[in-house]
């Protein structure tokens, strides 16, 4: 096999390596294809589902974005399929017990294949739907919004709460920059978001490394790296939906699940700026109150918890710094692409921020930037001050 480092991420199918770290990473998807025009492919990737049953769903909108066109191949090279389009989505669309016990009605007993059309929410119930049904799914996508795509986690909500449930990695992903480069500003904004979030998620798996002997595996964050640096670099042409800047975006998605999914843990994609995050959304979940993408409220969070490493940089490790980008570089970014780079953009108000600064620590077991500060006792103080500068 071809040296990881020297892959494209077209090239990342199947892939099965001794590594530097120490580990044998394996990651099972059967193909990945991310280019111009890349459902032409789709028919060849089928070839193995010749005369088996596929279902299809998507939501009111991406079926208009891709759905429709995907039926046609479909249909024009004799599969059997059924084709379902999950009704009152054109708005938003919440994966809950109803969503997903309408699919698993619609799910016909003799599937052999799910063919999920969308991004985010669309790809958890795709995944989801897959493990328990041990059928394979393919996901196409429509959206370059948050890298769920080659990841196998799956967060739901039950009972108004957010739980993450283990799921299945898809057979096969297939990203038509044609289509992708027609999203919604926010689903590209909140997909560049995520992105900007491995700025901070790799210093706190160094500073991890350091401090408490967490493993860590260099090759991944070359690649990961990599991934992120084009993405910075065709920010200013995203928005005109520049045909690289959104394979780009989406190839750095992809490749942090493809990461995520070769350590094993998902260190190469979150830190501080996802927890965080998800503390601000549990606070607007429990409000019944929309939460904000994904990546909107992460792309918020790094140039907050970079800011949060500024003011303790004369005692951390200097490793942790070898990454070039602080926090008026991020801002900077986020502005270059129309991101809001506030909290108070999307209706944080100070009194849930600075709970958020002290709190985030506890959303999940996991050393990080947060974490170092609450052992140092320099949580209040430093949340303070970070406080005090953005809200006056
Ligand atoms: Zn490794
Ligand atoms: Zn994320």
């Amino acid at each position: 096999m071809k040296n990881i480092l020297e892959m494209s991420i077209n090239e990342m199918s199947n892939l099965d390596f001794e590594c530097k770290c120490g580990k044998r990473h394996s990651l099972p998807i059967k193909e990945i294809c991310i280019k111009n025009n890349a459902l032409d492919e789709l028919n060849r990737v089928l070839s193995t589902f010749k005369d088996k049953k596929i279902f299809i769903f998507s939501d009111e909108n991406t079926y208009n974005a891709a759905g429709e066109k995907t039926v046609k191949i479909l249909k024009n090279n004799n599969h059997t399929f059924k084709n379902f389009i999950i009704p009152n989505s054109k708005e938003i669309l919440i994966p809950n017990e109803k969503v997903l016990g309408r699919l698993f009605m619609e799910l016909e007993n003799d599937t052999e294949l799910i063919i999920a059309i969308g991004s985010g929410t669309i790809n958890d119930l795709g995944k989801y739907l897959s493990v328990k049904t041990k059928i394979p799914y393919i996901i196409i996508c429509t959206a370059p919004s948050m890298d769920g795509y080659a990841s196998d986690g799956s967060p739901l909500i039950c009972d108004g709460y957010k739980i993450s449930f283990e799921a299945t990695l898809p057979y096969a992903i297939i990203g038509d920059v044609n289509i992708m480069k027609n999203a919604p500003d926010e689903l590209i904004r909140a997909g560049f978001g995520d992105i900007v979030g491995k700025i901070t998620a790799l210093m706190d798996w160094k500073l991890s490394n350091i401090l408490t002997g967490e493993y860590i595996c260099e090759t991944c964050i070359t690649l990961t790296e990599r991934a992120i640096q084009r993405v910075i670099d065709s920010a200013d042409k995203l928005m005109n939906r520049d045909e690289k800047s959104v394979q780009y975006l989406l190839e750095a998605l992809t490749f942090t699940g493809v990461a995520m999914g070769l350590v094993g843990v998902s260190r190469p994609a979150s830190g501080a700026e996802h927890m965080i995050s998800h503390y601000w959304e549990m606070d607007f979940i429990k409000r019944n109150k929309y939460p904000y993408l994904h990546g909107i409220k992460v792309g918020i969070a790094t140039p907050i918890v970079l800011e949060l490493f500024e003011l303790m940089k004369e005692e951390l490790p200097k490793e942790v710094f070898k990454y070039k980008y602080d926090k008026k570089d991020v801002i900077k970014l986020l502005k270059a692409v129309g991101a809001p780079t506030l909290p108070s953009e999307i209706e944080i108000d100070r009194d849930l921020f600075y709970k958020s600064m002290i709190g985030a620590y506890k959303v999940r077991n996991r050393y990080s930037i947060f974490e170092y500060a609450v052992k140092r006792g320099k949580i209040d103080e430093y949340s303070k001050i970070i406080t005090e500068k953005i809200y006056g």
